[in-house]
């Protein structure tokens, strides 16, 4: 078991910086997801702890030692990839045991080993596969091909061949991308079960915040190869750092509107276009400094209520209220998403199954207004 440390590590290829200045220390025994858009270096920054890439700047630490130069056999870690990298011609036992069988061969290089000695080890490793393999549900399928196996069993095959090797670290790169959505949710139960289990440090790259969410005690968000924050789940929701956090973190994503800030009668509203909102209480103060100016405003669909159902404590005033046209519904079961046309902007609701509108219906709706996120509209953090 180990912490990795990354410190200011930077990758270019020729002209392009793809990770920049990354620092991120995961703990012992933790699970960090790192979640990002198809592109922002996540990807890169896995296979450099792994150390498949060479790193342009910076040091990783994997427990104690700096393994900038370590190659990746030497490194203590074990990789499980989308493609799930099995070998077709061997067995699922074989795959299981290949590793496990080359570090034998390694250690016993140079020295003459025992016939029984040989079959001592052959015996421990048939019996960390089978202690593997009954963990993932797959001991019914050691003599099987991979290509006899489904797309999950195959992925339990290349999770068994990293947990047989004991590894200090755990580098998941999209695991379940190849699964169908059902088998996705059941092998992400599966995969953190298995860590509480085994309590090896596991980093999980993902582009899913879903995944993210779900599965990570904290989730570091990459965008453009910068690390934007590094939180719990529940905090970089209820407090995203910056507007690409804030966005990209919960699902439907968060409506963000820019809004000028204007002062009436003593108060500070939020105005654009039609659509007019009383500021915050909380945010009354930090908000001086922009009057005339634009904010971004960011409303979660969780919190925009139809006033016909308001819960007890939010009720409509002209401050909160406006009119939105509904143009189409989804039906989740727990709630309903409606899709809105307020003046030339959209937005996204999430109410309760009561709310069941007609195309286009003009409705009457409510912000929950001590809910919203305010960020700067030229740097985009939380104000
Ligand atoms: P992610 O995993 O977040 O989808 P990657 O880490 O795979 O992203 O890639 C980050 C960026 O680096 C992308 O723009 C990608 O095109 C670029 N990149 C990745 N590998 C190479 C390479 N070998 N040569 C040049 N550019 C690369």
């Amino acid at each position: 078991m180990a912490k990795v440390l990354l410190e200011n590590i930077e990758k270019s290829y020729a002209e392009t910086h793809v990770v920049k200045d990354v620092n991120l220390e995961i703990q012992d025994k933790e699970f960090l997801v790192l979640v990002g858009p198809s592109g922002c270096g996540k990807s890169t920054c896995l296979r450099m702890i792994a150390g498949l890439e060479e790193i342009s700047g910076g040091t990783i630490k994997i427990g104690d030692r700096v393994v900038n130069h370590l190659s990746p056999k030497d490194r203590d870690i074990a990789m499980v990839f989308q493609s799930y990298a099995l070998y077709p011609h061997m067995t699922v036992y074989d795959n299981m045991a290949f590793g496990l069988k080359l570090k034998n061969r390694r250690h016993g290089l140079g020295r003459f080993l025992h016939r029984a000695e040989m079959r001592q080890r052959d015996t421990e490793i048939r019996a960390q596969v089978q202690r593997a393999a009954e963990m993932l549900d797959i001991g019914h399928l050691l003599d099987r091909k991979p290509k006899q196996l489904s797309g999950g069993q195959r992925q339990r095959v290349a999770l068994g061949r990293a947990i047989v090797r004991q590894p200090q670290v755990f580098l998941m790169d999209e695991p379940l991308s190849n699964l169908d959505a059902k088998m996705r949710v059941q092998t992400r139960a599966e995969i953190i079960k298995l860590h509480r289990r085994l309590g090896i440090t596991t980093i999980y790259v993902t582009h899913d915040q879903v995944e993210a969410m779900t599965m990570g005690d904290r989730i570091a968000v990459m965008n453009d190869g910068i690390l934007q924050q590094c939180d719990t789940p529940l905090n970089l929701y209820h407090h995203p750092k910056n507007r690409f956090v804030a966005g990209f973190i919960g699902s439907p994503g968060m409506n963000l509107l820019d809004m000028r800030v204007i002062k009436s009668d003593n108060k500070l509203f939020l105005e654009l276009d039609n659509l007019q909102l009383q500021a915050p209480a909380r945010s009354q103060k930090v908000l001086l400094p922009y009057i005339g100016k634009t904010v971004a405003i960011g409303i979660r669909p969780q919190d925009i209520y139809d006033s016909a159902y308001l819960p007890a404590t939010l009720q409509a005033t002209p401050g909160n209220t406006f009119h939105a046209r509904c143009e189409v519904t989804e039906q989740m079961g727990d709630a309903t998403h409606l899709f809105l046309q307020a003046g030339d902007h959209a937005l996204v609701a999430a109410v309760t199954e009561k709310t069941a509108p007609k195309p286009n219906e003009d409705l009457k709706l409510v912000i929950a207004l001590e809910r919203i996120h305010l960020f700067d509209a030229e740097s985009s953090e939380s104000i």
